[in-house]
C-alpha cells in the first residue's frame, strides 16, 4: 500500500481514480479500516486537484451494498435471477472445467473472451489467457470507440495509433494555437487537463473551433461553431481540405518531405468544393471556408476528435480525411499539435493482447469475421478482435463455427450492443457462460457463474490510456477488498493456473512488476508515487527517431494497406441514411454526460441525483409542435425497428438545438428494478438501433444518424 501517516489513526493512500481513462490523483484517508474521505491530488499533472462526481462518489461505490461480495453460481433457469454462493475454488473448478469440455468437444475456438471499458484493466491478461487456451477470439467495444480513428492512423501512418495522432489527451493542448473540438466534449469525457484546460486557453488567444450539431458549452464559446449534420463529418472535412489543398495553407516541407499520394489528393479533393459539401453537411460554405483556413493557418493547431467519429457507416474515411487533414498541416508531433505513436518502456495493456497474436495462422484465420472484415477481424488488419454482429450470428447459426462458451470482464454487452435482442438470445443460448463485474447486471443474469470484482479504490496496477506512455498513472489500493472480490488480471492469472497454462505471472504482483520491469522498478518500490512521466520528444520523424510503418515508410495520403484490402485508397463521403416523412428525426444514439461511462454507475446516488433518468434533447419549439413538455417521459422508434421496438426517454427542451435532431444518452438500464432484466430494455438506445449497418472497413455501427420519430407517452 501506498501510506502517508497523518496521526496514529489516519493514514492517506496516493493512487488514481481508473473509472475514466483521465486517472485523476486521488488522496484516500483511512481511518479504522475505512475510507473515510477522498479528495484530488494536488501534486498530480494533470488534474491538479480535481475530481469529478465520478470519482468523487468512489467511497459510495466501495461500500455500495449491492456490490458481488462473493462468487456465485446460478440456482435456477438462465435469466431467472435465482443465485447460490460458491467459494472461489469452486467457481475456478467450475470455469475449468467447462472450458475443458467445450474445448475438447468444439476446440478451442469455441470460446471467446469478452470486454468492455468498464475496468480498463482486463486486455492484457485476457488477451494472454486467450493465447494460452489457444481461441483467436476476443470480442471487445472497439468496432464503436477508437479503434475506427486507429484504424485511419494505421492507413495513414502503419500505426494503429489514434490516441495520438487523433485525440489530444494531454497538457501540450496549452500550446496549441488553434484547438478543433471534432464531435468532442471533453468537459464530460475527458475533463482534466484537456476539458478544463480548454476555455482558460481560448482566453490567452488560442482558437477554438467546435464541430457538433449540439449547442454544447464550447459550441457556444467557440470562434466558429460548426453545426453539422450528424454523420457528413466526412464531407466537412473533405470540403475543409479543398480549401486547404487549393489555397496552398498545407506544410509544404512535410507534405514534400514525409508524405506521399499528395498528387492524387489533389487530384481528387476537386470533387469536393465547400458549395457543394454544405448542402450536405448544414454548415455554409463561408463557414467551410473559414474553418479551414483557421486551422491550416495558426500552426500548430490540434484535432481533439471523440468516438461519435467511430460511429457511423463511413467512420475509418472520415477519420483518415481527418488525419490527413492534420498531418498536411504540419501538427503531427509538434508541441501543440498532435503526437505520433511511442513504443514506452511500459507495456500497455493492449501490448500484452498481442500475444494471441502468436497463435498460429491457421487459428487466427479461423477468428469469427476473419473471412468478411478482415481489416476488423483478420490476422492481417489492424483490429484483431471479434464484430458484435458476427458473434451473434456464430452464437445463433453456427456459423462459420459455433461460439459455446464466452468469459465476459467488465462488459454489460446486453446495453453494449446494438439489436440488443439478438446479444440476449445469443447470450441466452451459450453453452456456458461466466461473467466478472461489480454489481449484477442485465449481462450477468444471463451468466452460469458471476465473479466479484474489485473497486478501484480496492486496486493495485498500471492505469492511464491504452497506449500513452508519457505519463503512467500508478494505482495503489486503499484497502483490501472488502469481501471476496478480485482483481480481474488475478482471476485470468489463476484460473490459467488451474488449467495448468504456462502463464507467466503467479500473481498479481508479478504482473504488474513485469509491466514496470523496463523502468527498473516495481510497485512496493513506487509506494507513495502515483504517477510516473517520461520526457517528451517532438518531432522525431525529422530526427530519424521514428518511422513511418506504411509501405512506403511515408504519410499516406493515398492508403496502400487500404488499396491492398479493396478499400478506396482516398477518403469519400457517404450519404447518412435519410429521414422519412413518418421517421422525420435524426436520432443521434450516443450522448454522454459527465455522471457516467457506458453503462457504469447507475447505482450510485450521488450521481443519479445529479443524473436520475435518460434523457432526449429536442428543440423546444419542435417540442411545442408535438405537445412535448419538459420532463415529458417520450417515446422513440426507429424505421429500423419500426412498430416492434420502442424505448423511452425524459424529454429535455434545449435552446439551439438543432430542430430535425434528437440525441439520447446510450447505456441505461435501471439497477433498482429488482426482475433479472433491469429494466435494461426500457431505455437502451441499443434496443432500436439495428447491428447489421456498419461501416464495411471496421463495422463501425451507425449510432449516430437514426431515423426516427418522437411520441409522448
Ligand atoms: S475524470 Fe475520470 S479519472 Fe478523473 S475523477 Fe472523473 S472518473 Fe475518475
Amino acid at each position: 500500500m501506498s501510506i502517508m501517516t497523518l496521526d496514529l489513526r489516519e493514514r492517506v493512500v496516493k493512487t488514481v481514480c481508473s473509472i475514466c481513462y483521465s486517472s485523476c490523483g486521488v488522496l484516500a484517508h483511512i481511518r479504522d479500516g475505512r475510507v473515510i474521505k477522498i479528495e484530488g491530488d494536488p501534486d498530480h499533472p494533470w488534474s491538479k486537484g480535481a475530481l469529478c462526481p465520478k470519482g468523487l462518489s468512489g467511497i459510495e461505490l466501495l461500500y455500495h451494498p449491492d456490490r458481488l461480495n462473493y462468487p456465485m453460481k446460478r440456482a435456477g433457469e438462465r435469466g431467472e435471477g435465482k443465485w447460490k454462493r460458491i467459494s472461489w475454488g469452486e467457481a475456478l473448478d467450475t470455469i475449468s472445467f467447462r472450458l475443458n469440455d467445450i474445448k475438447e468437444k468444439y476446440g478451442p475456438e469455441a470460446i471467446c473472451l469478452a470486454t468492455g471499458a468498464g475496468l480498463y484493466s482486463n486486455y492484457g491478461t485476457m488477451g494472454y489467457f486467450a493465447y494460452l487456451l489457444g481461441t483467436p477470439n476476443m470480442m471487445t467495444s472497439g468496432y464503436v470507440c477508437f479503434n475506427p480513428a486507429g484504424t485511419a492512423a494505421w492507413a495513414t501512418i502503419g500505426y494503429p495509433a489514434a490516441l495520438f495522432a487523433q485525440e489530444m489527451v494531454n497538457e501540450d493542448i496549452f500550446d496549441s494555437k488553434c484547438i478543433l473540438l471534432w464531435a468532442s466534449n471533453p468537459k464530460n469525457t475527458h475533463p482534466y487537463p484537456v476539458g478544463e484546460g480548454i476555455l482558460p486557453q481560448k482566453k490567452k488567444g488560442t482558437k477554438l473551433i467546435v464541430v457538433d450539431p449540439r449547442p454544447t458549452e464550447f459550441a457556444k464559446k467557440a470562434d466558429l461553431w460548426l453545426r453539422i449534420r450528424p454523420a457528413t463529418d466526412d464531407a466537412l472535412v473533405l470540403g475543409m481540405l479543398h480549401v486547404v489543398i487549393n489555397e496552398g495553407l498545407y506544410d509544404e516541407k512535410f507534405v514534400n518531405d514525409y508524405t506521399s499520394g499528395f498528387e492524387e489528393l489533389k487530384i481528387h479533393i476537386q470533387q469536393y468544393p465547400p458549395s457543394r459539401m454544405s448542402e450536405i453537411t448544414w454548415i455554409s460554405e463561408t463557414d467551410i471556408v473559414s474553418a479551414a483556413r483557421m486551422f491550416a493557418l495558426a500552426r500548430p493547431s490540434c484535432i481533439v476528435q471523440r468516438v461519435p467519429i467511430d460511429q457511423s457507416c463511413n467512420a475509418v474515411q472520415t477519420s483518415r480525411a481527418i488525419f490527413i487533414m492534420n498531418a498536411i498541416c504540419g501538427n503531427l508531433d509538434k508541441k501543440g499539435g498532435n503526437l505520433l505513436p511511442r513504443v514506452g518502456d511500459v507495456p500497455t495493456e493492449n501490448a500484452v493482447r498481442a500475444q494471441m497474436e502468436k497463435l498460429p495462422r491457421e487459428v487466427l484465420e479461423k477468428r469469427i469475421g476473419a473471412r468478411e472484415m478482415p481489416i476488423i477481424s483478420g490476422p492481417d488488419g489492424p483490429g484483431k478482435m471479434v464484430h458484435p454482429t458476427f458473434w451473434v450470428r456464430a452464437v445463433l447459426t453456427g456459423s462459420p463455427y459455433p461460439i459455446k462458451a464466452q468469459i465476459t470482464g467488465a462488459n454489460n454487452q446486453i446495453l453494449r450492443d446494438q439489436n440488443s435482442r439478438s446479444a440476449i438470445e445469443a447470450l441466452k443460448k451459450l453453452e456456458f457462460s461466466a461473467t466478472m463485474d461489480l454489481f449484477m447486471t442485465p449481462t450477468s443474469e444471463l451468466s452460469d457463474i458471476v465473479l466479484p470484482a474489485v473497486s478501484w479504490l480496492e486496486r493495485d496496477g498500471l492505469r492511464g490510456h491504452p497506449g500513452y506512455p508519457y505519463l503512467i498513472p500508478i494505482q495503489h489500493r486503499a484497502l483490501d477488498p472488502l469481501y471476496e472480490q478480485w482483481d480481474d488480471n488475478q482471476f485470468f492469472i489463476e484460473l490459467a493456473r488451474r488449467m495448468e497454462m504456462d502463464i507467466p505471472w503467479q500473481s498479481l504482483e508479478e504482473y504488474t512488476d513485469f509491466r514496470l520491469k523496463g523502468r527498473g522498478v516495481t510497485l512496493k518500490e513506487l509506494e507513495g508515487i502515483n504517477f510516473i512521466t517520461l520526457p517528451k520528444e517532438y518531432e522525431r520523424h525529422t530526427k530519424g527517431q521514428f518511422e513511418f510503418k506504411t509501405p512506403s515508410k511515408k504519410v499516406e495520403l493515398y492508403s496502400t494497406l487500404l488499396e491492398k484490402f479493396g478499400f478506396n485508397p482516398l477518403p469519400r463521403p457517404v450519404a447518412p441514411p435519410e429521414t422519412t416523412p413518418e421517421f422525420p428525426f435524426i436520432l443521434m444514439g450516443g450522448k454522454k454526460s459527465l455522471e457516467y461511462v457506458h453503462t457504469a454507475g447507475r447505482q450510485i446516488k450521488l450521481l443519479r441525483k445529479r443524473y436520475p433518468e435518460p434523457t432526449l434533447e429536442i428543440n423546444p419549439e419542435v417540442a411545442v409542435e408535438k405537445d412535448i413538455r419538459d420532463g415529458d417521459w417520450v417515446w422513440v422508434e426507429t424505421l429500423y425497428f419500426r412498430e416492434r421496438e420502442r424505448v423511452k426517454f425524459k424529454a429535455k427542451l434545449v435552446d439551439g438545438f438543432p430542430k430535425q435532431v434528437v440525441a439520447v444518452e446510450h447505456g441505461w438500464w435501471f439497477p433498482e428494478k429488482e426482475d433479472p432484466e433491469h429494466g435494461s430494455l426500457d431505455s437502451n438506445v441499443n434496443l432500436v438501433i439495428p447491428n447489421d449497418i456498419y461501416d464495411p472497413i471496421f463495422g463501425s455501427t451507425n449510432l449516430r444518424s437514426i431515423p426516427c420519430r418522437v411520441y409522448k407517452e
